[in-house]
């Protein structure tokens, strides 16, 4: 074992504050990894409050960790001394499930490891990357390309997957009129890669506050969802809407912006459920649907996606010390666009 400094949630809706944790020793097939950055993603916020439901504490969050390799397990082949990896949501999964087969371990049937807030293979709970360093099975860690600084590349392992996941899987490209709504961590990302796929993009936000910042983003339109004429304007525009929105929304005046056939895919995970007359589905044969995350493989894909068209996440990079006042300002949505702890403040 190796003991670490990390920051940690003591107890449900505790403030979050320095401590120490255990790491296990390197085994065949681990790597163990200096963290450098880890981004806050509004699900270490629900979590951490127990919005989600029971959770394991002490926490330590963090699901999107940048580092550098600095150990390897004798069997290890993917990774090396020095290399520039990431880590995501995930630390493990049953390997044998058709999900895991397919290179969808999110949606493992067998049982997939958390990164943080689940019960590792060797019965002890998990913690995130709000730390000095992780070991993590090789094969849940993924390539940082040499185009991205481990910064803004953190966020991708959590935002940018999520997002690129549904729009690839949604056809998301030219000739598709694609909304992103909310412009936060996910949101911003979803822009961007929106935009780089080749689709005409609208972003639908609570206000014109950060339209500036949308158009800079790649997005070719920017609406305030508080503006009724929006509604109005947009009625039947959309082939794909991206929902990002961590508070239960009205679905049913969103689905009324899809096109016949169109899709709502919603990334979103508010704590509370929302309620839908069906008719808004019925009409229009329309998709509501969700993503989660994406697979290892898919994150190396859009890892190399990114570099090649040469972004990663906007970020405020925070010292260890500021991340309970970041998570406030994630609550009021007072992000632009990923809050990133350095984590030599640790
Ligand atoms: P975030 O940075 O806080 O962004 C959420 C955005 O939603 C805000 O910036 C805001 O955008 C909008 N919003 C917030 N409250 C709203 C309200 N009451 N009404 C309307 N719009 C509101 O959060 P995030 O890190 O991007 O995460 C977003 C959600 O996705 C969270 O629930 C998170 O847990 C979930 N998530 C899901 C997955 C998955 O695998 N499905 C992965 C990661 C995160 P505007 O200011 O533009 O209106
Ligand atoms: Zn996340
Ligand atoms: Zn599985």
């Amino acid at each position: 074992m190796t003991t670490v400094a990390a920051y940690a949630v003591p107890a449900a809706k505790a403030p979050l504050e320095r401590t120490t944790i255990e790491r296990r020793e390197v085994g065949e097939f681990d790597v163990l990894i200096d963290i450098k950055f880890a981004g806050i993603c509004h699900s270490d916020i629900h979590q951490a409050r127990e919005g989600w439901g029971e959770a394991i504490f002490p926490m330590v969050p963090g699901h999107e960790i940048a580092g550098i390799v600095s150990e390897v397990g004798a069997g290890v082949t993917r990774h090396q001394v020095g290399d520039r990896v990431g880590v995501g949501c995930l630390v493990d999964s049953c390997r044998e499930c058709e999900s895991c087969k397919a290179g969808e371990e999110q949606y493992c049937t067998g049982g997939n490891v958390g990164t943080y807030n689940s019960i590792g293979k060797d019965g002890e709970p998990t913690y995130g990357g709000y730390a000095e360093k992780v070991v993590v099975d090789e094969n849940f860690v993924v390539r940082i390309p040499d185009a991205l600084s481990l910064d803004v590349a953190a966020p991708l392992l959590c935002a940018g997957i999520t997002t690129y996941s549904p729009l690839k899987h949604w056809n998301a490209g030219p000739g598709k009129k694609v909304a992103v709504l909310g412009m936060g961590g996910l949101g911003h990302m979803g822009v961007k890669i929106a935009h780089a796929l080749g689709a005409e993009v609208t972003v639908l936000s609570q206000s014109l506050r950060k339209k500036d910042d949308g158009l800079k983003l790649g997005a070719d339109h920017y609406y305030a969802t508080s503006d009724e004429q929006t509604f109005k304007d947009l009625q039947g525009s959309f082939d794909l809407i991206l929902s990002t929105v961590s508070a239960p929304l009205d679905f049913g005046a969103f689905l009324s912006l899809l096109k016949r056939d169109g899709a709502l895919v919603n990334v979103g995970a508010p704590e509370e459920p929302i309620a839908l007359n069906l008719f808004s589905v019925i009409a229009g044969r329309k998709t509501l649907a969700g993503s989660m995350i994406g697979g290892i493989a898919e994150t190396q894909e859009m890892l190399d996606f990114c570099a090649e068209h040469g972004f990663g996440a906007e970020i405020e990079v925070i010292s260890a010390d500021q991340i309970n006042e970041a998570y406030e300002r994630v609550l009021s949505s007072d992000v632009r666009y990923r809050f990133v702890i350095d984590t030599e403040t640790i």
